[in-house]
């Protein structure tokens, strides 16, 4: 089936249900694609403390369920499907999914970023349960505890000093010898007395699915093979996110990593806007997610403001111009009137 949109939206995450909770308050009826992951990131974990307004905390698909009937309320359509490509090279824009075209005067990518995960069944199970990939958003539960980040980058080596205010240990496990991270940032973690390296080694295992929290890690040594055991409380995956812009190669500019290239909200393609983590690579937190799909709303109202008025200053030009046009013709009769009487 095919069918017009003013305002069609990527995603269903924070970023995702802000930018369709403005628009819809704003009459312009627009159309949430969900994606694979209905509600987005913060549905894969438990308690959510720093979104603003919950000072007891709230869990993450709770607020996101919450988010969803806001959205709702005013007019949002939400439908389960994902956008299978994009074009953005012609007006309107074309989004197909699975079933449908969809037409659409503006665009809003909300797709995400996703956590690089290490792909065991335990990581999965234990995920919001002591296994983690945001130290920012769950380094606060784990005060007094043991904990492990797996990775050799600038983020794990951050994630892990972040994590020393909080917890007695933290233990970075990193499968070569040498750090990809910068050297200072090397330089800082040696300084830290609170976290040890374990080098050439690999988390095999997660430990504790049974109990349903973290009880410990198997590690393996690349080098020698051997495995031991390690008990923490805590399992921080700090490897990397890929943005979700698959379908937006050629079609938008990406940054280095992959990431929409935005200024403000903005994309190169007047009428297409990205929010959230998509086009963040620093912050990645709901609340910033959050705002930014505010922003979007906004450009995009804005935008369709100025297509409208554009539409109406060319109707009004038209007018004017068949006037003048209906003018001239009655000179000329006059004209060739006066002519005719003279000559008589
Ligand atoms: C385990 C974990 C815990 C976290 N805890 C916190 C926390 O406590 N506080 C905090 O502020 N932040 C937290 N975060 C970060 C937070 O979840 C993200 O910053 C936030 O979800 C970003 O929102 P978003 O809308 O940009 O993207 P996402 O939440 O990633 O949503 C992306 C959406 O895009 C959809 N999508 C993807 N591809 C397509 C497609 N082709 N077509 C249509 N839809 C598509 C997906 O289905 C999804 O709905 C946590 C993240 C993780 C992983």
């Amino acid at each position: 089936m095919q069918y017009k949109e003013k305002v069609s939206i990527l995603g269903s995450g924070a970023a995702g249900l802000t930018a369709a909770i403005y628009t819809a308050r704003a009459g312009l009826n627009p159309l949430v694609i969900q994606g694979l992951q209905a509600g987005g990131q913060l549905t894969i974990t438990t308690d959510v403390e720093n979104f603003p307004g919950f000072p007891k905390g709230i869990l993450g698909p709770e607020l996101m369920e919450e988010m969803h009937k806001q959205a709702e309320r005013f007019g949002t359509r939400l439908i389960y499907d994902m956008a299978e490509s994009v074009d953005v090279t012609r007006r309107p824009f074309r989004i197909t999914t699975s079933q449908d075209e969809i037409l659409t005067d503006t665009l809003i990518v909300c797709t995400g970023a996703s956590a690089k995960l290490l792909g065991h069944d335990s990581e999965l199970k234990l995920m919001g349960h002591g296994v983690s990939a945001c130290a920012t958003c769950d380094g606060f539960f784990f005060k007094d505890k043991d904990v492990v980040v797996v990775g050799g980058g600038d983020t794990a080596l951050e994630e892990a000093c972040f994590l020393t205010r909080f917890c007695r240990s933290v233990t970075i496990i990193h499968r070569r010898s040498h750090f990809r991270a910068s050297a200072i940032m090397v330089e800082r973690v040696k300084q830290q007395q609170k976290i040890s390296l374990l080098v050439d080694s690999v988390l095999d295992e997660i430990l504790g699915v049974e109990q349903g929290a973290v009880t410990g890690i198997k590690v393996r040594n690349v080098a020698t093979g051997s495995i031991s055991e390690l008990a923490v409380d805590g399992v921080f995956i700090a490897i990397g996110h890929k943005p979700n812009t698959e379908l937006l190669e050629g079609q938008l500019e990406l940054t280095e990593s992959g990431y929409i290239k935005t200024v403000g909200v903005k994309t190169a393609i007047p009428g297409v806007f990205a929010a959230g983590d998509v086009q963040d690579e620093r912050y990645r937190q709901a609340i910033t997610a959050a705002g930014s799909g505010c922003m979007a709303a906004l450009e995009a109202q804005w935008f369709l403001e100025g297509l409208a008025h554009k539409a109406v200053v060319s109707s009004t030009t038209c007018e004017i111009a068949s006037d003048v046009e209906h003018v001239k013709t009655k000179v000329r009769k006059k004209a060739a009137q006066a002519e005719r009487l003279t000559v008589a």
